[in-house]
């Protein structure tokens, strides 16, 4: 943080003072006056904020949201570029007593930050933008997924990365899948069950299509079990790594094709579930607060995580009971990811998974895995995310499981990074109890 932007509430204006900050000047209803003048100063989002727990130089959520907001109110000061190390994990906005929007307050000085602080000749530029744009490199990586695979697994390679890139050379790139799911879609036809009472759009994202096609496998042979017809509407990336990376130009790109293809979606009768919970959290909630493309309200207002949906519309722990997972699952240590949490889902997978005979999930607490998507593959984060995710990493330990269970991409490569443990999805799990294991269901569907 630079001195020059220390925190201060001296000089701010009165209402009657007040000119609106025109952050995107298209967007002209954007006034985040209310949000900043709600804010009493209770420091409750500091104090739940594990980037300022770890790292003293960062100052914190509330200076990031309101304080800046003032400052900006007062001269139109420059965003600081503290901004950058705020990992997105949005604790901050569920802790706030005052509904204070921190993370549209953060995305939007973020943005404002790349867009006019920010070089664009330089390193870290490029480097965000790489991260922050992995549906446009996943295609690529994926077409020859084994020579990718064994590329990105050199030593060599994570060495160059973090020369020449500053993508920590401390973790190993996650593997492409040698099918995508949409490539599986494709050849397996599409849908087997079609019904109008009930009926999905999956937004899967592009970790689950192009390095984990099982997760979105298991969701559908799960809602297929439950009936549901399943639709797949073409779709970007949900937008949630370039908000972290004021990539805010590129998310709304992405947003307004994700938002057409789903609200025609919701035409059709679908309601929208996903199976990553930075995915549902970020149309739920980042879509309405940033962007207002014709029928972003109504996705937002129909869209719904995978097993949430299921135990609204369905009896899932009836369903579940007496179920067994035979061998294919022992005991695990769950962690709610910040955004599952943010969507106040952090206690259902626990309560869902008891209700299967033999199943344990001992959640390990509620500390943040301290990766957040993009933020700990940056060389200058590493560190802080590894110390944000010890409390994790030690409870997973002291769990009597071996397992790792998490519902978000790159939680789940930090559980992994930080243990050792194979790490699984939940909706795995109840493919599992419900369908028979992926191989078992993999080799029916193709007899
Ligand atoms: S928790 Fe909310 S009200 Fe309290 S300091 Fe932070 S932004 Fe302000
Ligand atoms: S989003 Fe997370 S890292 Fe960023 S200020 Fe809020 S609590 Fe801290």
């Amino acid at each position: 943080m630079s001195d020059a932007h220390q925190p201060t509430d001296n000089g701010v204006q009165g209402d009657d003072d007040f000119e609106p900050i025109q952050v995107f000047p298209e967007a002209e209803e954007m006034d985040l006056r209310p949000g900043a003048d709600n804010c009493y100063k209770c420091s409750t989002c500091d104090t739940n904020c594990p980037v300022a727990e770890v790292d003293d130089e960062f100052p914190g959520p509330k200076f990031q949201g309101p304080e800046q907001w003032r400052l900006k109110r007062q001269d139109d000061h420059d965003i600081d570029d503290s901004v950058m190390k705020c990992s997105n994990c949005m604790r901050c906005d569920s802790a706030c007593p005052s509904e204070v929007p921190l993370s549209q307050m953060h995305n939007t000085a973020r943005a404002e930050y790349v867009e006019e602080n920010m070089s664009k000749f330089s390193r870290e530029y490029w480097r965000n933008r790489m991260l922050a744009n992995y549906r446009r490199l996943a295609p690529l990586g994926s077409m020859f997924p084994r020579t990718t695979n064994f590329v990105m697994g050199l030593s060599a390679t994570q060495w160059l990365g973090e020369k020449v890139l500053g993508i920590t050379g401390e973790r190993e790139f996650p593997e492409f899948a040698t099918e995508t799911f949409r490539e599986w879609w494709t050849a397996r036809g599409g849908a087997k069950v079609e019904n109008d009472e009930k009926r999905i759009a999956y937004f899967h994202g592009c970790y689950a299509n192009y390095n984990t096609p099982e997760v979105a496998k298991a969701l559908v042979r799960v809602y297929e079990h439950f009936g549901y017809e399943i639709m797949v509407p073409d779709q970007h990336c949900s937008g949630t790594p370039m908000f972290a990376n004021g990539m805010l130009e590129d998310a709304r790109r992405s947003a307004e094709t994700n938002v057409r293809e789903l609200a025609a979606a919701l035409e059709d009768g679908a309601d929208i579930i996903a199976s990553c919970s930075s995915c549902s959290m970020s149309i739920r909630q980042e879509y309405p607060e940033l962007f207002d493309f014709e029928g972003t309200e109504e996705v937002a207002a129909n869209t719904w995580d995978a097993v949430e949906y299921l135990r609204v519309n369905e009896d899932l722990e009836g369903e579940l009971d007496g179920t067994s997972v035979g061998d294919e699952f022992d005991d695990f240590a769950y962690h709610a990811p910040c955004h599952a949490r943010n969507q106040g889902l952090d206690g259902q997978t626990v309560e869902v998974l008891d209700a299967i005979d033999g199943v344990d999930a001992h959640d390990v607490g509620d500390s943040c895995s301290g990766i957040s998507g993009t933020y700990g593959w940056k060389e200058e984060n590493y560190e802080t995310s590894m110390k944000i995710g010890a409390e994790m990493f030690e409870h997973m330990e002291d769990a009597e499981a071996t397992t790792g269970l998490t519902e978000c991409p790159t939680c789940s490569m930090q559980m992994e990074h930080g243990t050792g443990y194979e790490i699984t999805h939940t909706l795995e799990v109840l493919e599992a109890a419900l369908v028979g294991s992926a191989a078992e269901t993999d080799a029916q569907e193709w007899s």
